[in-house]
């Protein structure tokens, strides 16, 4: 077995047992973040199993999938989107994580084509009260998710946040809590929410006790990335 393959199956394991002791009952779906990854990398991470692909950066985004039109991989985007970047983003990928305000929302279900399925979407939630930081706060949660949930051509599934890091498995639970607790005050509202996309490769298993149901991981599985160097 390849390096990449025993990495994919020791993850795989460790979300089965978090999800086997997490109060939720939920199912949990891996996303693997391909971004600064090479296409040989995510080559072999579908070899082994791996259906589901995260990527930050649009045009890196394209030229992967240009290179990788055999595989049937389901795209999604998770970076932040310039409002100039929403046709492509509605053209090209399944899923969106990363919508922080309506304009976006708005452009995104303009642009996404009548042959394709409505775009999955994730509100992305600041609880890091960090302004550098993207992600609406929850005190504006409610109103962008009636906005959005609106449009047709958008499907509302859930939130994503990016909690401020820390290895504090605490305060990592502090602030999954905080997510949950967002996600489940638009639960009693109404909304027909199903996921929460949450944790990443230093708190997957923390994500997944507070309910987790896509934990997003690069660098568990390909290694640490490459400097930062040729992106966009
Ligand atoms: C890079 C990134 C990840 C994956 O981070 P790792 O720590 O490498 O697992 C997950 N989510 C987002 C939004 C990212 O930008």
């Amino acid at each position: 077995m390849t390096t990449i393959s025993n990495r994919l199956q020791h993850i795989l394991a460790t979300i089965q047992s978090a999800q086997t002791i997490s109060g939720y009952q939920q199912q949990v779906k891996l996303l693997v973040v391909s971004k600064a990854q090479s296409t040989s990398a995510i080559r072999e991470a579908y070899a082994a199993g791996q259906t589901l692909f995260g990527e930050n950066y649009l045009q890196e985004a394209l030229d992967k999938q240009a290179e990788l039109t055999d595989l049937p991989i389901e795209w999604h985007f998770i970076g932040p989107i310039q409002s100039n970047k929403t046709q492509p983003i509605a053209q090209h990928f399944a899923w969106v994580h990363s919508i922080d305000r309506l304009k976006i929302a708005q452009r995104l279900n303009e642009a996404r084509p009548t042959d394709l399925a409505p775009l999955q979407v994730c509100i992305q939630v600041n609880v890091s009260n960090e302004s550098s930081k993207s992600g609406v706060p929850p005190h504006d949660l409610e109103s962008l998710a009636i906005a959005i949930a609106l449009l047709p051509r958008l499907k509302l599934r859930g939130l994503m946040a990016i909690p401020a890091p820390t290895h504090d498995s605490n305060q990592q639970q502090a602030q999954f809590k905080q997510v949950r607790q967002c996600y489940d005050a638009l639960l009693a509202k109404g909304f027909m929410l199903d996921t929460l996309s949450i944790g990443m490769s230093d708190d997957y298993p923390v994500a997944i006790a507070e309910g987790a149901t896509i934990v997003r991981i690069g660098s568990a599985l390909f290694g640490a990335r490459p400097a930062p160097d040729m992106k966009n």
